[in-house]
């Protein structure tokens, strides 16, 4: 180890989650957990690093999360590693290694969990970012589709999000797939001088991929291009207009959109993407779509699958309501440390009385004055607090309430004040909750 020099930073890109933000994850993941589970989707979890070939064989040698932004290391035996840039190819992995033939279909999934691009940092831009995501596998009819995308707006109705809409395209696949790459190089060749490098390599490695350009002049060249919708083979149109139709009767919002191909290669048919007029220049919260082909180029029976991703971060920024849910909060103050013994057994009775509340201990027992100011600040300054207090109430605790064996509780909101014997806590708990 060298010699320790400066103040420790977290790594560019990266951003540390301290209460109250965390507790906002927090409540956001278990919305997730509550809407997603009622659906039957089970949660997840996969290694944060996967073999880099998983990625490459998944996401696509020729796509820039592949290209240019994975985090890619030998481990101490030589094998080269990769931080999961996107989670669908682990989910597969997985399900492919425990042998999801095997499974009763469909099979429902959701994770939640941390991903890394190395990006260009900027805001609702991260290196390391947290994504939460379903998949659901084994169907290929439109009302997979519609699930998914149904579940995805009760959960964004949940976390108070009203005007919503997503934009929805359908990607050929097999031949008609080929058949629009090559009319989009068409009409992109005769204007590729305009284009730089990275563009042209796109232009004949992987067409598709010019949209991911963030150059305007691509996408100006762009703008007259052949549309996706006019390549669908007849079974492929079937499915778009009946995924419509199923949306349209469950009230999903949505816009059709020839340009949303999404940065990954395995996506056929089905793509969406959701972004919040509240952000800034990386305005996307969620993308998804189908990829009926990715379990078996990762060795199993084909599956066809469909799945989206949110970025939590930028979910989590474009939020006007608050999803931790309002708690009772109580700081119970001991008036010197003589007091102290009896603050823990209040307390601890006061949590068993009072389930889903907060129980804070003034451990510093430094007296009523220090610790009154400490929990006026919870009410005072709400963004501070790592909970979203319903009502807050300081427990005051001194020599009398100890010898006395009573309680005495000061509401902050109302400022009134009640003394009352240990052994009628419950009852009083019980009144304030009816007031
Ligand atoms: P993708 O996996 O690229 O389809 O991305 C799905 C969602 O993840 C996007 O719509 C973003 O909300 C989020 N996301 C992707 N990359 C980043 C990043 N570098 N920082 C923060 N959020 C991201």
């Amino acid at each position: 180890m060298g010699a320790v020099s400066g103040r420790l930073r977290a790594p560019k890109g990266t951003h540390d989650l301290l209460p109250p933000d965390s507790e906002r994850f927090a409540a956001v993941e278990a919305t997730a957990r509550r809407v997603f589970s009622s659906y039957g989707y089970g949660e997840i979890r996969t290694p944060t690093f996967e073999s880099t070939e998983l990625f490459a064989r998944s996401v696509g040698e020729t796509t820039d999360i592949v290209h240019k932004e994975m985090y890619t290391f030998p481990d101490r035996k030589g094998r080269s590693l990769t931080l999961r840039p996107e989670n669908t190819a682990g989910v597969v992995r997985a399900l492919v290694e425990a042998g999801i033939q095997e499974a009763p279909r469909p099979i429902r999934l959701w994770y939640a969990g941390s991903q890394f691009r190395y990006e260009q940092p900027q805001a609702g831009r991260y290196r390391e970012f947290r994504q939460i995501g379903v998949e659901l596998l084994g169907v290929g009819s439109a009302a997979g589709d519609a699930e998914v995308l149904i579940m995805l707006f009760a959960f964004l109705g949940e976390l108070g999000f009203r005007d919503l809409v997503a934009t929805l395209n359908c990607i050929p696949r097999g031949d008609a797939r080929a058949a629009f790459s090559r009319a989009l190089q068409e009409h992109v060749r005769p204007r590729a001088s305009a284009l730089g490098d990275e563009d042209r390599r796109r232009l004949e490695e992987n067409p598709l991929r010019l949209y991911d350009s963030k150059d305007p002049e691509a996408a100006k060249i762009l703008e007259g291009a052949p549309a996706t919708l006019d390549f669908l083979d007849e079974g492929a149109r079937a499915h778009h207009l009946r995924l419509q139709e199923l949306l349209r009767e469950a009230g999903v919002r949505f816009v059709e959109s020839s340009a949303i191909v999404r940065g990954l290669d395995y996506y056929t048919l089905t793509v969406f993407e959701v972004a919040s007029e509240r952000l800034g220049a990386q305005n996307a919260i969620l993308g998804g779509g189908r990829y009926d082909g990715l379990v078996e180029s990762l060795g199993g029976q084909p599956t066809p699958a469909i799945g989206f991703a949110i970025g939590e971060d930028r979910l989590v920024a474009a939020m006007e309501a608050d999803a931790r849910s309002p708690r009772p909060v109580f700081f119970v103050i001991p008036g010197s440390p003589a007091d102290v013994d009896y603050a823990l057994a209040v307390s601890g009775a006061i949590r068993a009385l009072a389930p889903g509340s907060v129980v804070e201990t003034d451990l510093t027992a430094r007296g009523f004055p220090k610790g009154l100011a400490r929990a006026a600040a919870a009410l005072e300054k709400p963004e501070r607090y790592a909970f979203r207090a319903s009502s807050v109430r300081a427990v005051l605790l001194g020599a009398d309430e100890r010898e006395g064996e009573r309680v005495t509780v000061k509401d902050l909101a109302t400022g009134s004040q009640r003394s009352f014997a240990r052994t009628a806590l419950g009852e009083e708990l019980g009144a304030a909750r009816d007031r």
